[in-house]
């Protein structure tokens, strides 16, 4: 069972190995008195008595060590111990990550970075997330957070962040980070604008390029793949001017190979990873 939890809606699925989509459910986050309840009922109505492992991608941040999540996009959850709680509900296995770093793993299973072992995954949506794989291997960090890209600093004092720093990445090119700038829905964001947005991500992935000696981006999300090439020209030209020395400068950005159903394809390697693992 793969449950992709996000600021807007949550999705659950039953998944087979191949990566088939075997049922889905779906919600809206907001709207509900009690949201765990609700993600429960939504679960129990895939009504999928084989599953082995449930695996969640959920907003960051989150904490491994206390197997606790604190999604910016969801106030009602702070320290929420999701794992437990989701373990008590359905009596399974229970393994969450963060949501982005989760879609690299779908990524590198069942999308474009099949086979690579070095590259960064993205997601330009609501927020802004990503994840790692480094040397073959999705890394996790301290606590889980590793490739929280979306608050590397782009505009030295720009617009105030929900984590509270200025200029971050999020902050200046999620959805609605550029409703706020422009005062119009994301989508309507002119050619500038457009530009602008993919221009910030290529100085975030190129500063990355250089650091990790990785070359290859996959930029999923709603805001990424409808501003579109405008987008992503920009963003590779910014990339190129930023990431000069000789192992960075052949870095790409490309818009992801997996299609809507990316993220819960990567709950769902979560799910399934975690298992190995135990
Ligand atoms: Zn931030």
């Amino acid at each position: 069972v793969a449950i992709d939890i996000g600021g807007t809606k949550i999705d659950v699925a039953a998944v087979a190995a191949s990566g088939e989509i075997l049922r889905r459910e779906r919600m809206a986050t907001v709207g509900h008195e009690d949201l765990f309840a609700a993600v429960v009922t939504l679960a129990r109505r895939l009504d999928f008595p084989d599953a082995q492992v449930i695996g969640v991608g959920c907003g960051g941040p989150m904490s491994m060590r206390t197997r606790t999540v604190s999604p910016l996009n969801i106030r009602q959850w702070r320290d929420f111990p999701l794992t437990s709680e989701l373990a008590a509900a359905f009596s399974l296995p229970v393994f969450v990550d963060n949501d982005a770093k989760a879609l690299a793993l779908a990524e590198g299973t069942f999308g474009l970075a099949q086979g690579l072992d070095d590259f960064l995954s993205m997601v330009v949506s609501t927020g802004v997330g990503g994840g790692i794989v480094l040397d073959g291997r999705l890394l996790d960090g301290r606590d889980g957070n590793a490739g929280h890209i979306g608050h590397v600093v782009v505009v030295p004092d720009g617009r105030l962040c929900a984590c509270g720093a200025h200029g971050c990445l999020e902050a200046e090119i999620a959805g609605p980070s550029i409703a706020a700038i422009t005062g119009a829905p994301a989508e309507q964001a002119d050619l500038d604008q457009r530009r602008r947005a993919g221009a910030l991500l290529g100085l975030a992935v190129g500063t990355v390029a250089s650091l990790l000696d990785l070359g290859n981006c996959f930029v999923a999300g709603s805001v990424a793949l409808g501003f579109g090439a405008p987008f992503f020209d920009a963003a590779n030209e910014s990339a190129h001017r930023v990431a000069r020395i000789a192992h960075a400068r052949d870095v790409t950005i490309q818009p992801s190979g997996l299609g809507g159903d990316g993220p819960l394809l990567g709950a769902a390697v979560v799910g399934w990873r975690g298992a190995q693992g135990e």
